[in-house]
């Protein structure tokens, strides 16, 4: 019997608050920043391209989507498919609906990882004289630049990498090469992202990404994986029984195939660093790059031996409760013994993104977390140098890679929060 039965009392448990619930509820979101988020939804894109198909031809606007990994493996694993399946029905599905291409988010990628590395051995060279060089922290997790712009600013934004996301990259791609390859004006095409996690749609809504000329995003509308789930939902179907199409490579006349980079599920950003800089700082080759688990799996090291003294010290921190540990560190000025970090919002990475398909049945969110990984684990993996059409558009599409142009379509900057202060104020 309950107390409004007995009238008894009973003592309650204590209400506990985490920091990873406090960050996950978007109650510091303001509401300019909700009303972004709602613009980008599934019903959105619906009546896009419900409008889109009642304009005259010549008035239509380019339909364009661009598909991350994780969205892909979320997608594979609930309509128990391998990944390459479910990238050609995904594909098939969008081009079912009216749009011209469909992209792969891991090509720009590439881009992503070339820059990170580059980034990292020009800040390791400047800091003997430049303080905030290192440790570099990873940039391509919009939950945690938004939580270092609005809880500390400018103790921590000049160590974050300047390379901007794959997402944004890839609408760099879209909007100015595609674009001009296909002769529009970038606000003649609509970019759409799939994304693991709703903080992409808060990334694509930031004014460094938005163009006052053409009054357009790199990336108009971002969908998470549980709400391309819900569109199959509301077209009667399911992945299962829609005919598959290939991806669309962003150079003409070239065909593109589902690759992957090494280094985990959320990118592989400290694989290729500590890659990167084992060849151009000390012309090592590095076969195999060995974690050590710390604290816990979602905090681990790497370290780079040469002639038996650590050289470079790297590791991956995941969660709030890890990032917290490395940045109270920096802001403190104490000593980080990492020269980068991978920084990743979710606990286990982007595989496990707020945006994911969530378990269904008897199946627990670990053993679905399970099989994500390992299909998205089960695609080739490449070196990004190796891509073909990298090279090409390093130099036809940005005029080499120390240009303006490189600058501008591959960096990005952050910006200090004001802090808003009110009874809900909270200490971090
Ligand atoms: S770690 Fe989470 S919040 Fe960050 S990009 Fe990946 S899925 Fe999004």
């Amino acid at each position: 019997m309950s107390y409004f039965q007995t009238g008894e009392e009973v003592k309650l448990e204590k209400a506990k608050i985490t920091l990873n619930d406090c960050l996950a509820c978007s109650g510091c979101i303001t509401s300019a920043e909700s009303v972004l988020i709602t613009q980008q939804s599934q019903e959105e894109l619906f009546r896009v391209l419900h409008e889109n198909k009642m304009l005259k031809q010549e008035e239509q606007k380019v339909l364009v989507v661009s598909i991350s990994p994780q969205s892909l493996a979320s997608l594979a694993a609930k309509f128990k498919m391998n990944i390459h399946e479910a990238g050609l029905r995904l594909a098939g599905f969008f081009k079912g609906l009216g749009v011209s291409y469909v992209f792969d988010t891991t090509f720009a990628r590439n881009f992503s990882l070339l820059e990170s590395g580059k980034e990292f051995v020009r800040r390791y060279k400047e800091s003997e004289t430049e303080k905030t060089s290192l440790p570099m922290l990873a940039s391509a997790c919009p939950g945690w630049i938004c939580y270092a712009e609005k809880t500390h600013g400018s103790y921590i934004l000049p160590y974050i990498s300047t390379t901007k996301s794959p997402q944004q990259i890839m609408g760099s791609l879209v909007k100015d090469y595609l674009a001009r390859r296909l002769n529009k004006t970038p606000d003649h095409l609509y970019h759409v992202t799939v994304m693991p996690c709703f903080d992409k749609k808060l990334e694509a809504s930031r004014s460094d990404f938005y163009s006052d000329v053409y009054q357009t995003r790199d990336v108009d509308c971002v969908i998470t994986s549980g709400e391309v789930e819900k569109m199959l939902e509301k077209e009667g179907t399911s992945l299962i029984d829609v005919e598959g199409q290939p991806f669309d490579h962003i150079i003409e006349n070239s065909s593109y195939d589902l690759v992957n980079h090494q280094g985990g599920g959320s990118g592989g950003y400290l694989e290729h660093v500590i890659r990167h800089a084992a060849k151009e700082m000390y012309g090592h080759s590095l076969q195999h790059v060995e974690y050590k688990i710390l604290r816990n799996q979602d905090f681990q090291e790497v370290t780079l031996e040469l002639e038996g003294k650590p050289a470079i010290k790297m590791a991956l921190a995941y969660g709030f409760r890890n990032i917290q540990n490395i940045v109270q560190k920096v802001k403190r000025g104490r000593k980080v013994p990492y020269h980068f970090v991978e920084i990743m919002a979710c606990p286990s990475g982007c595989n496990n993104g707020g945006g994911q398909i969530r378990p269904a049945g008897e199946e627990t969110p670990k053993e679905l977390l399970g099989r994500v990984s390992e299909l998205y684990s089960s695609l080739k993996t490449v070196e990004p140098n190796d891509v073909t059409g990298i090279e090409q558009l390093y130099t036809e599409w940005l005029g080499g890679s120390d240009s303006n142009k490189a600058r501008k379509m591959l960096h990005t900057k952050y910006h200090e929060v004001e802090k808003m202060t009110n009874a809900l104020t909270i200490k971090w």
